[in-house]
């Protein structure tokens, strides 16, 4: 059960593993080559005048890193402080991580379903959801807070605006999982997207669904 602290270690292993699991397996087969280098985003709370207690080397050797390798592996959609170097908020850190693991899956889901580019206010409004509920989770069990944060969580997305798991499969189980991580079970999630190994089966799964019978 979750306490004060926020969610229990074994959890927050679960969710991250299932992120990675999706990520390494579904996703970046369909990544096209990066096209650009990352962007820069704005600079992270502990860069800018208010500081933060948390610096982002204590996501080194924490489960929390490997967020941070899969947004690296997002360029389009990951944008960093433009001092990152060790010395970064980490709530910052994982929040600006989390929003592009939210909006590349989505980017990648759509157009592996739908064979067109998304459009950019999908993209944006699962970054955000992402950012504010995978954030949260991390700041709760780390005990921070910081500015990025309660900009993410003050205005979140409005729910309709957010694919549902019909609609797009994995990006959509992320924002439902880290929506109500509590609920999280502790065994492997059980989920139809466990027996497919790749965005194509997905695919044909939609589409026989959407057939009339
Ligand atoms: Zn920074
Ligand atoms: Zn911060």
């Amino acid at each position: 059960m979750s306490g004060e602290g926020g969610l229990d270690e074994l959890t927050v292993h679960q969710l991250l593993g299932r992120i990675v699991y999706f990520h390494v397996l579904l996703i970046a087969p369909d990544l096209p080559a990066a096209e650009r280098m990352p962007a820069s985003g704005p600079a992270c709370c502990h860069h800018r005048a208010h500081g933060s207690r948390l610096l982002d080397t204590a996501l080194e050797g924490s489960a929390w890193g490997v967020l941070l390798e899969i947004a690296a592996e997002l360029p389009d959609h990951h944008r960093s402080c433009p001092r990152s170097s060790g010395t970064c908020c980490a709530a910052c850190r994982v929040t600006s991580a989390a929003s592009a693991v939210g909006s590349g899956w989505a980017a990648a889901e759509h157009r592996a379903y739908h064979q067109c580019p998304p459009e950019p206010g999908l993209l944006d409004a699962c970054g955000r959801a992402a950012a504010s509920r995978v954030g949260r989770v991390f700041a709760a069990q780390h005990d921070t807070s910081c500015a990025a944060l309660s900009r993410f969580t003050v205005d979140p997305p409005a729910p309709e605006a957010l694919p549902g798991v019909d609609e797009l499969p994995l990006t959509g189980e992320l924002l439902a999982l880290w929506a109500d991580p509590a609920a999280t079970p502790q065994t492997p999630v059980a989920s139809w997207l466990n027996h497919c190994t790749g965005l194509g089966d997905i695919r044909r799964v939609l589409e026989s669904r959407r057939a009339p019978s």
